[in-house]
């Protein structure tokens, strides 16, 4: 049996009767979008995080371009991130209008080296904004400091980050606002396209709420320029009924870890590394080994599928070309990219299969 990245299919089964039924109603009501299942969603997720405030929205790209407006960050400014990140968070920054500023990567955790954050701090400067990439926090009480110092807005993308911990907080409560994404492969996914905004500040949770609908509390009357970014109303069922199970499924990622860590430890890969502050909830398990390409190779023939998160860094990406970054300016990131696999994980994955995924690793860095 091959063994799947993800396995979406399997955490339909034992909720199908409820979304099915959820979706019915939906199409009895015909109210499609920004209901009362986006209304409940909204309510029910930021309670999950801790937050005063959530807005649903169309996606997380949507989620941090949305943030970036409402805090008027535009052409002229600077948001410094980090460059090992999927393309959406410096695509958000651009289609602000903003220059995204990119920063090398801590070498055990792969999260944003916050001790070499300062050092690019400019008078454009007008927001950090933190990944906490593949479920783990990023050392956000330096951050803080920072942007205290500086005067500067915090933005997390918390987009892999459902549910992770710092300091027995949840993600999504520690900057000025917080983009979390429910494509269907993260830790909550929808069965489409979903997006979440959460806010303590009620002035960038009334403009979020605007910019998501254009710009408008009314309908038809417009204040400000916004985009089309609803979250609908068949999403927001899915959601609701998965937001339920959350952190079971979060525990059973992190039991997955464990397993792994503990088949692999001998080999010459490199398991993930949990800070102690940290509660990771594992959206991804990466490890790194040498000759990366060979072993997902080898992994595939042997019906075990594997991604890389993600093989180009987007300062090196033609797209961002523009933005003059250079082959050695992020030696961090361009080291760990290149050493980088991610191994199947979804809360669904049994013993057996991490059991059959790790003697394949580890067979393979022992004979190659
Ligand atoms: C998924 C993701 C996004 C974008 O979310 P979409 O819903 O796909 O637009 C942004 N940042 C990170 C780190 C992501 O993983």
């Amino acid at each position: 049996m091959p063994i799947p990245l993800v396995n979406l299919r399997k955490q339909y089964d034992p909720l199908k009767d409820e979304i099915r039924s959820g979706i019915e109603r939906v199409f009895e009501g015909m109210q499609l979008f920004l209901g009362e299942n986006v209304q409940a969603l909204e309510k029910e997720f930021a309670q999950f995080c801790g937050a005063g405030y959530g807005v649903g929205v169309s996606d997380g790209t949507a989620a941090l371009h949305i943030i970036l407006r409402a805090m008027n960050i535009g052409p002229g400014d600077e948001v410094i991130t980090v460059s090992h990140t999927f393309i959406a968070t410096p695509e958000a920054i651009i289609l602000a209008g903003a220059k995204p500023v990119f920063v090398d990567i801590d070498p055990s955790t792969y999260l944003m080296d916050v001790a070499k954050v300062e050092d690019k701090i400019t008078p454009h400067t007008k927001a950090i904004l933190p990944v906490h990439l593949y479920g783990q926090i990023v050392d956000m009480d330096p951050l803080l400091e920072l942007a205290h110092k500086y005067n500067l807005r915090i933005i997390e993308d918390a987009c892999q980050a459902h549910g992770a911990e710092y300091r027995g907080r949840k993600a999504g409560t520690f900057g000025d606002a917080a983009a979390f994404s429910f494509y269907y492969s993260k830790n909550l996914g929808a069965y489409g396209e979903g997006g979440f905004v959460t806010t303590n500040d009620p002035e960038i949770y009334r403009k979020v709420r605007m910019i998501r609908d254009h710009g408008s509390e009314r309908r038809y009357y417009h204040d400000i320029v916004g985009i089309n970014a609803r979250l609908d109303e068949i999403q927001a069922v899915v959601l609701r009924a998965k937001l339920k199970h959350l952190n079971e499924y979060n525990q059973l990622r992190r039991e997955h870890a464990l397993l792994y860590n503990k088949l692999l430890q001998g080999s010459v890969a490199i398991t993930p590394v949990e800070r102690a502050e940290n509660k990771h909830i594992y959206h991804l398990y990466v490890i790194r080994a040498p000759k990366r390409d060979e072993l997902q190779a080898w992994l595939k023939e042997h019906g075990i599928f594997t991604g890389i998160h993600y093989p180009v860094p987007n300062h090196l990406q033609p797209a961002l070309k523009f933005l003059g970054y250079k082959q050695g300016d992020f030696p961090v990131t361009e080291k760990i990219v290149s050493e980088i696999i991610s191994l199947p994980m979804f809360p669904e994955l049994t013993e057996e299969e991490i059991e059959a995924v790790s003697r394949e690793v580890n067979d393979y860095l022992v004979n190659h």
